[in-house]
């Protein structure tokens, strides 16, 4: 690799090669304890996943495959990659702003978003997709709500593509309120250099004065976009969140291509609805009570099949960490029903795999281990004292209560080795965190002097 710094601007012509290894023809992870997240299937002690073609081709014990390149998993975890089904990656340059009654996340992230040049949101999308890939989440799905012109929007699917990552680029408008268009013709260019591994979608927004007919049609525009373009689309529900719900069912906006995120207060008929019509729901459990939407409880949302759970920023989380996130909603759960066996932890990393992937509409590429399925696995190293003291028991509880980030050692992505040893391949951490930190401060002068 001749160009050691792909970190610092997103034009530079060095980057899309440097970033990630090329995939290897043929993997074989062997003899690790694969914890598949089927629907229906268990954990399988000692047992090797061949990956060929960046696809899973076989799952099972003492697979022979003479000219792989081997991955030794014994003693160690093998999961499918976490999916978060919902970001804003370009607030990761935000850290440490929302302080609550000094800085309340709105306002302070609205007049940051307004100082951020296209290369400040290729810097935080790609710092926030590495923190994310590092943490052991193979795929995003980004509502990237701060296109201030074509230039940004480029920026970001840049960013989203050299990180390595899997995901959906919803495509969004140039601010949170709802009074701005979104540019649908840049969005069906970019649409065009969909990667597969990277898609497009829609980032929507409902009229935040739901009376205003004007600004329905512009968003029934969109929408009607979208669908004709086959695209998925997300949709924040929060704030007013039962009245907004209610103008979606009303105005027969639920379909299988929408999911609405937050509506963590929803009603059981709004959910009903949303059942019927085929459309996921995303809670995003640490954002959503940092930010005072009240407490996220999973079991509120049994009867929704298509359920997710997302970071939702990871400045605004604190960090791109599931563990963390799987953590919040359990305790939140077990708390609020005074019951400690709630919720079960195998259910929970199946939420944070399997179904996060069905809710955004990926679940038939990612999310679980299974032959056919893209290769987004990782490999979770429990020799740390957070996880040792462990002689045997539940290992989704292990899991679920005792990892970090730290301990997911490898992590492949469409068949490419992105983490291994428990470092990210391709990245000089140091100059990342300089650029990262620069472009975070570039940020705060410039909003200072608006
Ligand atoms: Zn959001």
């Amino acid at each position: 690799m001749s160009c050691k710094l792909p970190v610092v601007l997103f034009t530079a012509s060095c980057l899309s090669a440097s970033v990630i290894a090329a995939p290897a023809d043929t993997l074989l992870i062997r003899n690790g304890y694969l914890m598949p997240m089927t629907e229906n299937g268990g954990d399988r002690p000692a047992t090797d996943i061949l990956i060929r073609n960046n696809q899973i081709v076989q799952i099972g014990q003492n697979i022979v495959a003479p000219n792989a390149k081997i991955i030794d998993a014994s003693g160690k975890y093998v999961l499918p990659g976490f999916v978060d089904a919902h970001n804003h990656l370009w607030v990761t340059t935000m850290r440490g702003q929302f302080r609550n009654k000094q800085g309340k996340f709105f306002p302070v992230s609205n007049k940051l978003a307004s100082a951020m040049q296209p290369d400040d949101v290729w810097q935080a999308m790609y710092s926030g997709s590495l923190e994310l890939l590092q943490s052991g989440v193979t795929t995003t799905g980004d509502f990237f709500d701060n296109i201030r012109g074509p230039e940004w929007g480029d920026a970001g699917f840049k960013a989203l593509k050299q990180s390595g990552i899997r995901g959906i680029m919803y495509y969004g408008g140039p601010d949170k309120t709802t009074k701005n268009k979104i540019d649908l013709e840049h969005l069906a260019q970019l649409n065009k250099q969909s990667t597969g591994r990277i898609q497009l979608g829609l980032g929507w927004r409902i009229p935040r004065d739901l009376s205003s007919q004007q600004n329905w049609a512009m968003r029934d525009k969109e929408y009607k976009f979208a669908i004709e373009q086959k695209m998925p689309i997300q949709v924040h529900v929060s704030g007013d969140a039962r009245a907004m719900f209610d103008a979606l069912i009303d105005r027969h906006y639920l379909s299988p291509a929408l999911t609405v995120v937050h509506a963590s207060d929803a009603l059981p008929q709004q959910l009903d609805a949303l059942q019927d019509a085929g459309g996921g729901l995303v809670l995003t459990p640490v954002s959503e009570q940092r930010v005072g939407y009240g407490l996220t409880l999973l079991n509120h949302f049994n009867n929704v099949k298509r359920l997710g759970l997302g970071i939702d920023g990871n400045a605004l989380s604190g960090s791109g960490n599931m563990f963390e996130t799987l953590r919040t909603a359990a305790l939140t759960e077990s708390g609020e029903a005074k019951d400690e066996t709630l919720p079960d932890p195998h259910k929970l990393l199946e939420l944070a795999t399997r179904r996060s992937a069905e809710s955004i509409g990926l679940g038939s590429l990612t999310g679980s281990l299974e032959t056919g399925k893209r290769s987004d696995i990782q490999i979770i190293n429990p020799n740390t004292l957070n996880m040792g003291g462990y002689g045997g028991g539940d290992p989704a509880a292990l899991i679920v209560y005792s990892a970090q980030p730290e301990n997911v050692e490898t992590v492949i992505v469409d068949g490419r080795v992105i983490k291994d040893e428990g470092k990210l391949l391709g990245v000089n951490m140091e100059q990342l965190l300089k650029a990262t930190n620069a472009s975070a401060r570039k940020i705060l002068e410039r909003s200072a002097v608006q």
